[in-house]
């Protein structure tokens, strides 16, 4: 077998065996592929697509490529949530500590942010001290005494998928529906839970624009969860604005916090218990969303959320002194309130500009490897629906650098449309597929 070879099948829309696609991998594992073939390869997979085979058959080899954490007895009963990348996306934040507050077991790694979207390890590190390079026996132990863990990604799990994303996110071959579903997947099944909630987004902050063709990737992702065994849920939802009204990182830990404090109302809050109570179901806790959703709010109310919050953070390291004063938070020099120019109800507050005016001023980074400024951000305090008046602060921009503000501002004015009648925003979750 050549790669050239499958280079070629795959340019003139042919379909791998599962050897082809184990060739293809194994090749660019052991570095006899070098990166210009498996680039070419990724750009005919880019046009031409997969078959739900080839792509559960991708998946595999992903997985088999690194190690896979073994929870024994628990992976049934532990639950992951992934993230397809959004803005102002802290529902990990959220989820993670109230799910474990209900006895729910959650093993979770996560990524930094890249591109345009954030990323919770980043959001994470904004907490002083917290450790995110926990290793996989240190994931077990925890999860086993607190219920409870989060980590970055590693190099040992699905080292495959590390060296094909990387490629693909320089050869604008990211925003394939196989390539995304196999990534995705393959991470969450090498993580070893069972049961996996994905949050698959659609809109300007995603990588998927349409709701259609997100449903297409989800129905992609819960087949391959059952060609491989496992219970996989996909939540489709909206991205075409900011998730909550806090974007950065200081600044989303603060919201998260807000919502375990039970203090936020608002897409955070719905989409936290939405997100919860598919969990609580798949994991056969509760057989209705109603029941769920009164027995998760009660947690939340009671403090048990956030003390598993403080239980996580002590665990990894983290000062938690955090949940009870944020100034123990990285803080940014520059407040500035902008006001809103006109009257008017907000229509819509576009995610990628709001994404592009945060990297402006440091909260992301162009390259994995760039460092980032976890105290700046955006807080959006006007959001779709509701209506401002001239002059009333419409979006807070926190700053270290006075260039850099303006050149924010100027981004951010440009996410704002504006509608001259009241304006009932769309719902967030567009379909739930089981
Ligand atoms: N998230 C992933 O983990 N992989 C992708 O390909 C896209 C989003």
């Amino acid at each position: 077998m050549r790669v050239v070879d499958l280079i070629d099948k795959k340019k003139k829309g042919g379909t791998h065996t599962k050897e082809e696609i184990n060739f293809l991998i194994d090749s660019m594992m052991n570095g006899s592929a070098p990166d210009y073939q498996i680039s070419a390869w990724l750009m005919a997979v880019y046009f031409n697509s997969m078959t739900p085979e080839e792509t559960a058959y991708l998946t595999e080899a992903l997985i088999n490529s690194g190690e896979v954490i073994d929870l024994g007895e628990l992976s049934k009963k532990v639950v992951d949530k992934h993230s397809t990348g959004g803005v102002g996306d802290k529902v990990t934040l959220t989820l993670i500590p109230l799910l474990a507050a209900c006895g729910i077991p959650v093993a979770k790694l996560s990524g930094k942010g890249l591109g345009h979207t954030g990323g919770t390890i980043d959001k994470l590190e904004s907490i002083p001290n917290f450790h995110t390079g926990i290793d996989i026996e240190q994931i077990k132990s925890q999860v086993d005494k607190i219920g409870v863990a989060i980590a970055s990604q590693t190099q040992k799990l699905t080292p495959a998928d590390g060296k094909l994303y990387a490629l693909r996110d320089v050869t604008a071959t990211v925003d394939s529906m196989p390539l995304i579903a196999s990534s995705v997947v393959s991470k969450k099944i090498a993580s070893g839970a069972d049961n996996i909630v994905l949050d698959v987004k659609y809109g300007s902050g995603a990588f998927m624009k349409t709701p259609e063709d997100a449903v297409k990737l989800s129905h992609l992702m819960v087949d391959i969860g059952k060609h491989l065994d496992k219970k996989i849920t996909a939540v489709v939802t909206s991205m075409e604005e900011p998730l909550g009204r806090a974007v950065g990182n200081s600044v989303e830990v603060i919201e998260a916090i807000e919502f375990l404090k039970d203090k936020t109302q608002g897409e955070l809050t719905d989409l936290t218990y939405d997100f919860a109570s598919v969990a609580l179901m798949q994991v056969g806790k509760f057989d209705n969303e109603n029941d769920a959703k009164n027995y998760l709010k009660e947690i939340v109310k009671s403090g048990k959320a956030l003390e598993k919050f403080r239980e996580l953070i002590k665990a990894q390291g983290g000062d938690d002194r955090i949940l009870d004063d944020y100034k123990y938070l990285p803080q940014a020099k520059f407040k500035v309130e902008v006001p809103a120019q006109k009257d008017g109800h907000i229509q819509k507050i576009d995610a990628y500009n709001i994404a592009y005016a945060c990297k402006l001023l440091g909260a992301g980074r162009e390259k994995k490897t760039d460092d980032i400024d976890y105290s700046v951000g955006i807080y959006l305090n006007k959001k779709s629906g509701e209506e401002c008046k001239k002059g009333e602060t419409l979006y807070t921009i926190y700053s270290n650098d006075e260039e850099k503000t303006k050149l924010a501002q100027k981004y951010a004015d440009e996410a704002f449309t504006y509608s001259e009648t009241p304006f009932t925003p769309q719902k967030m979750i567009y379909d739930i597929i089981r």
